[in-house]
């Protein structure tokens, strides 16, 4: 499903460059339930941004489902963005003037399906994660935890390969930390590829394989 090969990226600010990935080699199948573990600062969100598609590598390969990933337009990236990838992020990034099944809906939009198909999926997809009763309520009305779970679904709705969730628990409490990885883990058992990026140990023992980056580089792998 993703192939990096000899991943190099580089920042740049000014006439200072930082050197945030140093050749990465990383193999993830379909089905696999992965996290990628590090400290702040190590290059994970910098990883999971150019595997997303939403940022350039400067040297190396990435293979997506084996389509060969570089210098694409940014109509190509939002092509295969649309087609291939649903993202979890740390804020939640829920539209906060639109309900819980609007924002589940937005994807559908986005892939021109008819208004009445998506508010059905987005219900659908709700219900899934346990918020069906809360199809109507506004992000504002919904705790962390219920808010991670509408934007779970939100990435589920458009029905991608792979789900890419950076920090999904970062901003939630252990026990609700616990639930949303739960939910993460029943989907991956569905037959979803899930990539997780955080800095917990005891999240990342919730995966069955754990790519432990330091400094930009691999350090180990290891397997549950
Ligand atoms: P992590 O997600 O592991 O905390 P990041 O990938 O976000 O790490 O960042 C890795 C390094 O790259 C950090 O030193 C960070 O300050 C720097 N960095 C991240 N994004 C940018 C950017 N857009 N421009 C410049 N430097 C950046
Ligand atoms: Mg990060």
């Amino acid at each position: 499903m993703i192939k990096l090969h000899n991943i190099h990226k580089s920042y740049h600010v000014g006439k200072e460059s930082l050197h945030v990935l140093k050749g990465i080699d990383l193999h993830i199948k379909e089905g696999e339930l992965v996290s990628i573990m590090g400290s702040s600062g190590s290059g994970k969100s910098t990883l999971l941004n150019l595997v997303g598609l939403l940022d350039n590598y400067d040297e190396g390969t990435y293979h997506l489902d084996g389509n060969l990933m570089k210098n694409l337009t940014e109509n190509q990236a939002a092509y295969y963005r649309n087609r291939f990838l649903g993202f979890v992020f740390q804020s939640f990034n829920l539209i906060s003037f639109k309900n819980a099944q609007e924002n589940v809906a937005l994807p559908l939009y986005y892939q021109g399906v008819k208004r009445e198909e998506r508010n059905a999926i987005a219900l659908e997809y709700l219900d899934k994660v346990g918020l069906k009763p809360w199809a109507e309520h506004m992000p504002n009305e919904l705790s962390g935890g219920q808010k991670q779970r509408v934007a779970i679904a939100r990435a589920l709705a458009s029905k991608p390969k792979l789900i890419l969730a950076d920090e999904p628990t970062g901003a939630l409490d252990t026990t609700t930390s616990y639930e949303v990885m739960e939910l993460l883990k029943e989907i991956h058992h569905e037959g979803m590829t899930v990539v997780i990026v955080t800095h917990e140990h005891d999240i990342a023992e919730m995966t069955q394989k754990v790519i432990h980056l330091t400094d930009g580089i691999i350090e180990k792998i290891t397997e549950h």
